[in-house]
């Protein structure tokens, strides 16, 4: 009976100082705290400045609000995503648009059911989720551009195919489960992501000063208010970060500001893999000068370029997939040709525009046990976000066009 009682304080013993001398992967990861990034697409602080939004005040109260977020360029959901979770400015990871056609793969890059481009050869650098994986920790995805491919072979812990028909409370279930260090499920993930469409599919539709906006965005203060109820309930005030971000501003968009390519240059001269705001335009063989040429002389409501005199700023230059000459549209117009805007029209409002344009400056806040309180900062640029994401949770980021210390004064004891 000594003996037995001997043996059993031994292997509690053992037990004990085994865990406290050699922690296991799971509870070195576990030491740092969690972090859920939430994209708001099209989401624009105007929206919760003209509406009662209790829940954003709620989270903005315990965080940190950007006064804005200046997005990449092109404005676009793929475009910008890519590089939030990169840390790259576009002509580093290749998703120049959200459709784009590469002469090289010879293959069109699209989004959608059919087409969902979870092809690793379409997606050039490491999102956060990888960088996560590979150091050991667990990340996963309820959707985000670029979070259906593997990379190198690797893929988050949970990922789903991009399926816009599934609830946003679903969405927000499924991620807390996820968070959840308690869940039956055991996922125990130390990242994840949550991405929310339809306000900016309101935008699109209604323009961004229309009633239908202001219900989605009544409707997103609501989710936001059963999130952190969710947070609060599970106990995970105090150990977990979240960064909610949108990717671009938007536009409204008029009949009266039309840019009719066709009355301009030779459409038979040219392939345009991608056509509004921002035409990607490649030439015929000889043709750029001539193309470029014609272009320049009609450059009203739109600048022209040859790729590589684009302002360096654009970050837009160098890749592959970039044609040899971009015209951007001033904000608010649309390039088209006369044909197409007969047949389709154009959209309420849209996006894609400048990114420095004050139209696509958009949201950014933060709250969690790692941020300060209470405060609202200055502008931020999107493209150190994966930086500030890496620190969070405490893994070596992968190179990228992002300064690790721009973002610090948004983190406690920094
Ligand atoms: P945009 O056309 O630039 O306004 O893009 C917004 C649209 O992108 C949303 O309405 C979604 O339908 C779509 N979208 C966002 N994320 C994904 C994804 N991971 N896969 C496919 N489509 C997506
Ligand atoms: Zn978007
Ligand atoms: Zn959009």
């Amino acid at each position: 009976m000594i003996r037995k009682t001997f043996f059993i304080n031994f292997l509690v013993l053992f037990c004990l100082l085994s865990i406290r001398c050699q922690p296991s992967q799971t509870e070195e990861s576990r030491s740092t705290n969690s972090l859920l990034l939430i994209s708001i697409d099209g989401f624009m602080n105007e929206y919760i400045e003209r509406n009662e939004t209790p829940n954003f005040d709620r989270f903005l109260t315990n965080g940190v609000q950007a006064e804005y977020l200046i997005p990449v360029f092109p404005t676009k959901t793929f475009p910008t995503h890519f590089s939030i979770v990169t840390g790259l400015y576009v002509e580093n990871h290749g998703i120049i648009s959200n459709r784009f056609y590469d002469y090289e793969l010879d293959a069109q890059f699209a989004f959608g059911p059919q087409n969902s481009p979870n092809d690793e050869r379409w997606w050039h650098g490491e999102p956060i989720w990888i960088t996560a994986e590979n150091q050991g920790k667990t990340a996963t995805t309820f959707f985000w551009p670029g979070s259906e491919a593997s990379y190198n072979g690797v893929q988050p812990t949970r990922w789903i195919d991009y399926d816009g028909s599934v609830s946003n409370h679903a969405r927000i279930d499924s991620v807390m489960a996820w968070l959840d260090p308690s869940d039956e499920g055991k996922v125990q993930a130390d990242f994840s992501t949550l991405y929310f469409s339809f306000v900016d599919s309101r935008g699109h539709s209604y323009g961004k000063y229309s009633p239908e906006v202001d219900d989605a965005v009544l409707e997103m203060d609501g989710l936001l208010g059963y999130l952190l109820d969710q947070i609060e309930k599970k106990e995970l005030s105090e150990t977990l970060n979240v960064i909610i971000v949108s990717d671009h501003g938007m536009a409204d968009l008029s009949e009266t500001k039309l840019i009719f390519l066709e009355e301009l240059i030779n459409l038979d001269d040219v392939d345009i893999l991608d056509w509004t705001p921002v035409s990607l335009i490649r030439p015929e063989e000889g043709k750029v000068d001539e193309v470029y040429e014609a272009l320049k002389a009609a450059e009203d409501n739109f600048r022209v370029y040859k790729k590589e005199n684009l302002p360096e700023r654009f970050h837009f230059s160098n890749h592959y997939r970039i044609p040899e000459i971009i015209v951007i549209a001033d904000v608010g117009y649309t390039i088209t040709t006369r044909q197409n805007f007969e047949q389709r029209g154009i959209l309420a409002a849209t996006h894609g525009f400048d990114n420095f344009a004050p139209e696509m400056r958009t949201f950014f806040a933060a709250s969690g046990p790692d941020f300060i309180i209470g405060e609202k900062v200055g502008a931020i640029e999107a493209i150190h976000i994966y930086e500030l994401m890496a620190k969070l949770l405490n893994i070596e980021p992968a190179p990228n066009d992002g300064d690790p210390k721009r973002l610090r004064h948004l983190l406690k004891n920094e």
